[in-house]
């Protein structure tokens, strides 16, 4: 029986496993960057990069960084570069941080902060009492 298991696979598939994501993470940091690179030159070549980094990132099952994903259009796979191929805008009250994608157009939103939500909800509570003072436009012009 003993002779039919293979113990030693099961023992080092923890550092197999880890082996293969610090490979993976090199090899998808080094074609995220030469992506961004070919975003001036050739948008083909960009986007076949990202497809690569993303195909091993979905075989090895390795993380592409959040904040390096966002820069990667979910429309049609191009490295944005902001100031290049890409719009980015801040709406700190409404939709967050929104990055367009100026090659097809594709638009993402990614929320800044929770807390501008509850603040809005606080925000209607705020105005004076107009009852309190008799003269509510001159007062509220001199503060
Ligand atoms: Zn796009």
């Amino acid at each position: 029986m003993s002779f039919m298991g293979r113990p030693n696979t099961r023992r080092n598939y923890g550092k197999t496993r880890e082996a293969v994501a610090s490979v993976a993470r090199e090899r998808i940091e080094i074609l995220i960057d030469q992506a961004k690179e070919m975003a001036r030159k050739n948008e083909d070549l960009s986007r076949r990069y990202v497809d690569l980094a993303r195909r091993i990132s979905k075989r090895t099952k390795t993380r592409i960084p959040s904040d390096v994903k966002r820069y990667l259009c979910k429309g049609c796979g191009l490295a944005l570069v902001p100031g290049h191929n890409a719009k980015v805008r801040l709406h700190a009250r409404s939709s967050g941080i929104v990055i367009t994608c100026l090659s097809c157009g594709s638009v993402r939103r990614y929320p800044v902060n929770s807390r501008i939500n509850s603040k809005k909800v606080l925000r209607p509570m705020k105005p004076y009492i107009a009852q309190t003072s008799p003269f509510p436009k001159k007062n509220s012009s001199k503060e």
